[in-house]
């Protein structure tokens, strides 16, 4: 079974190599992080006040009552379609959650693959942290944007940082990059990259700043970019918060 929280667009690709890219997204529900670092605060259906990600709502099984359940892949096909522009094909995002944790679903490869044989550029983010095995020509054909936690995510290392996962992608796919989500408060983060990067040296790395709304990332993107500049990494924004803020499905 595929559980998708969501499934919107044609709207642009907000963040990393792509942005600005016209784009559909299928947002999977379910993660094995729950990044409380990132301190968006939100409520579950039940009242419960938590800490979470931007993405709580696919991340939070309380959620999973909003989120839809596909037993076959066409079955989320056919809700693409619905929303696909008749003059031209946007690249198709899988996103969550995190979407690897299906990476062994039958039905999950078939997705991925009808979009490949078609034609699409198919995208996966995710944090870069299970095991999976890049085996096939249509996998290897898939833009991997990975989001690597670093401590501010208050994920443990062991779990966050899995360097066999991130080579199988690093090295098979070789439009795949790296992702790190930085603010102002964690002066260790560039140490934490250039301990990561140290045994994946030949990665493309993303600098983007943290926040859920517009006014964070307008806060946060000096020091990023500041950062970039001094460490020769690329700048990424959040375009869909700065233009959207925090408003979901856009
Ligand atoms: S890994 Fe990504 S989706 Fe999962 S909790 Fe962390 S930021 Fe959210």
């Amino acid at each position: 079974m595929l559980d998708v929280s969501e499934i919107f667009g044609p709207t642009i690709q907000g963040e990393g190599k792509k942005i600005g890219t016209p784009s559909i997204f299928i947002r999977f529900g379910r993660c094995n992080f729950d990044c409380n670092g990132f301190g968006v605060e939100y409520t579950t259906p039940s009242g419960v006040k938590k800490f979470g990600c931007d993405s709580y709502y696919a991340v939070d099984s309380e959620f999973k009552k909003f989120w839809k359940s596909y037993e076959n892949h066409l079955e989320i096909v056919a809700e693409v379609e619905k929303i696909l522009p008749a003059d031209y094909k946007p690249d198709i995002v899988i996103t969550g959650g995190e979407p690897m944790i299906y990476w062994k679903n039958e039905e999950f490869q078939k997705l991925l693959e009808y979009y490949v044989t078609n034609r699409f550029n198919v995208t996966i983010e995710t944090n870069g942290s299970l095991d999976i095995d890049i085996t096939k020509s249509y996998q290897q054909d898939i833009l991997y944007s990975i989001s690597v936690k670093l401590s501010n995510a208050n994920e443990s290392y062991k779990k966050r940082v899995n360097f066999r996962a991130l080579e199988e992608m690093i090295t098979k796919s070789k439009k795949s990059y790296l992702k790190f989500v930085i603010d102002e408060n964690h002066k260790n983060s560039i140490e934490e990259i250039k301990d990561i990067l140290s045994k994946l040296p030949n990665a493309q790395v993303f600098l983007m700043p943290m926040g859920d709304s517009k006014d964070e990332i307008v806060k946060n993107s000096l020091y990023v970019i500041e950062l970039c500049v001094k460490y020769g990494y690329k700048y990424s924004d959040r375009l869909h918060i700065r233009v959207w803020d925090n408003k979901r499905g856009v």
